[in-house]
This record gives C-alpha cells, sequence and structure tokens, in this order.
C-alpha cells in the first residue's frame, strides 16, 4: 500500500511536470496543452481531497464512537458527493474507518447518530446543507480552481 507521504509526493511530482510542460508549450509558442476533461478533473480532486482529509484526521482515528483507537481509512463525506458544491469542502469530510463508511449508507439509525454528532463538530453544518443544494451545475472554471487550491494544500509546508 502507498504511504500517505509516497502518495503526496506522486500528485506533487504530476503536477510540476504539468507545468513545466505548459511553460514549454508556452516559450515555443505552442498551442495550449490539452485540458483534462471534466471527469479527470473531478476524480483528481477526489484522490487529492481524500488525501488531505484522511491526513487531517489520522491522529485522531476514526470519529463514530469506537471503544478503542480506529485507524482513518477512507474519507468519509457528510453529505454525499453527489453534491459537488460541497464535495471538496474541508468541512464536508472526516477520515473514518472503512466500516463507518459503508455503515453510513445503510443503517438510518447510525445516520441518525452521526449527524448528532455532526450537529456537535462541525459549526458550519447548516451553512454546507444551503450550499449542497446549489441548483448551477459546477462548470470547469470553478473544478479547475478547486484543483490548484487542493494542489497548494498538500505543497503547503504541513504544521
Ligand atoms: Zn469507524
Amino acid at each position: 500500500m502507498t504511504t500517505y507521504a509516497e502518495a503526496i509526493a506522486k500528485i506533487r511530482l504530476r503536477a510540476e511536470r504539468k507545468e513545466k510542460r505548459r511553460e514549454k508549450a508556452k516559450e515555443l509558442g505552442l498551442r495550449k496543452p490539452k485540458l483534462d476533461k471534466i471527469p479527470l478533473l473531478i476524480k483528481k480532486n477526489d484522490a487529492i481531497f481524500s488525501l488531505i482529509i484522511r491526513g487531517r484526521d489520522a491522529k485522531r482515528g476514526c470519529p463514530f464512537f469506537h471503544e478503542v483507537f480506529t485507524p482513518v481509512q477512507c474519507c468519509f463525506h457528510i453529505i454525499p458527493r453527489g453534491k459537488h458544491w460541497v464535495r471538496w469542502d474541508m468541512d464536508n469530510a472526516v477520515g473514518s474507518c472503512h466500516s463507518c463508511n459503508y455503515r453510513y449508507e445503510q443503517d438510518h439509525f447510525f445516520v441518525h447518530d452521526v449527524i448528532a454528532w455532526v450537529r456537535k463538530n462541525v459549526p458550519r453544518y447548516e451553512e454546507i446543507m444551503l450550499i449542497a443544494n446549489t441548483k448551477e451545475p459546477m462548470g470547469r472554471e470553478r473544478l479547475e480552481k478547486i484543483h490548484s487550491d487542493l494542489l497548494a494544500k498538500i505543497q503547503a509546508p504541513r504544521g
């Protein structure tokens, strides 16, 4: 399995290479390199976002009512990923174990408990709910902005 540091290094390297290709193409007066397709951008954003969330919450472990420390294994979305406007919002996700992530889709008693936890621990929850219902489709520009913001987050020194 790839470690967190390895995954981050890989994403950074790819971004740097892409930037170099862009610069070179610019210098040579070539046409702009082909733009990423929207589904690819979404996939990339998901991958980086998941790394950030898992890294952020690794020390805490899965927050959902375990009696012992349970390692973070995945990126748990409070409001499901289908809501693009909050899909990459740092306050709409926590690092959780696989089992809790799965249970959230299956067990409405568990959902109830999680939402109670969220109301206590995520001050922006109501705001996120509102943003989630934005009807306007999310365009390429916005997805690219999210991409560069997420990249900047992993490139910033981690405190
Ligand atoms: Zn769990």
